[in-house]
């Protein structure tokens, strides 16, 4: 049920942080996996990891998701070295640190263009070869899909539209057998994660006061979550955003 063998990935910013984490689980599980990042060299040496770490193809490429031509390529490559693109793992992700009366709109711009435009359009171009049978998108969000956050505006406004996009990509693709999640992940130890304790102040208390696990996650506590909405364990679960927090958002 679990079994991803034969099945194809993609995991956009999959050369670090949450995204290897997911790769990582997706390859281990028996994806063949492309791995597109902003760096092309980190891209290129994690996915020679992989595969010697899991015996299945992984393939690493530079590419900046929010450029409308790397992003077709990128797809384009899935195809032409795997021979197809079962499952999107759109993860790719920034967070501009700047009140709202202090930000510019160059700064909205970009803090949304890579956390929400490009997931519609890598999920737009994508969608033809996940029709092939079985198609499945994870959309990554965050707490801030459901909580505001008067120090990451543009970053919170983006993450909730991952949700709203999740639920509207599930209903319009349901025919074409595509299912469509999103996970919501809590504090997790990664670049990001060290950034936001540099940037937010008492971060780290507040984040260890409310999250009833008592630490912040690392990136193989997505593993399982991922593999799950990746396979056909998840075949009649679609348009859900699911919350892998330690708890941090039933507090
Ligand atoms: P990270 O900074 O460690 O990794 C992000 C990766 O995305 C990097 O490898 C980076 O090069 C790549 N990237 C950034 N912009 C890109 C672009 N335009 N095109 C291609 N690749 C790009 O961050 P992370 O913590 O692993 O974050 C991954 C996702 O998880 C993001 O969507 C983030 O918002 C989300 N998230 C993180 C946390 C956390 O606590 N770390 C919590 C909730 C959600």
């Amino acid at each position: 049920l679990f079994d991803l063998t034969g099945r194809v990935a993609l995991v956009t910013g999959g050369a670090s942080g949450i995204g290897l984490g997911i790769a990582r689980a997706l390859s281990g599980a028996g994806a063949s996996v492309v791995i597109g990042d902003l760096s092309g060299e980190a891209a290129t040496r994690v996915a020679a990891e992989l595969t010697a770490d899991s015996g299945n193809p992984t393939l690493g490429l530079e590419a900046d998701v929010t450029v409308a031509e790397e992003a077709e390529a990128l797809v384009a490559r899935c195809v032409s070295t795997f021979g197809g693109l079962d499952i999107l793992v759109n993860n790719a992700g920034i967070g501009i640190h700047v009140r709202p009366e202090e930000m510019t709109m160059e700064q909205w711009d970009k803090n949304v263009s890579v956390n929400l435009r490009a997931v519609f359009h890598l999920s737009k171009i994508a969608y033809a070869h996940l029709c092939a049978g079985g198609g499945k998108i994870i959309n990554i969000g965050s707490m801030y899909s459901i909580f505001g956050a008067g120090e990451v505006p543009a970053y919170a406004a983006s993450k909730g539209g991952v949700v709203q996009l999740t639920k509207s990509l599930a209903i319009a693709w349901a025919e074409q057998n595509i299912q469509v999640n999103a996970i919501l992940p809590g504090w997790i130890n990664t670049g990001l994660g060290a950034q936001g304790r540099r940037e937010m102040e008492g971060l780290n208390e507040r984040v260890l006061a409310r999250t009833p696990a008592n630490r912040w996650g690392e990136p193989e506590d997505l593993a399982g979550t991922a593999i799950f909405l990746a396979s056909g364990a998840s075949s009649y679960v679609t348009g859900v955003s699911i919350p892998v927090d330690g708890g941090y958002s039933v507090t």
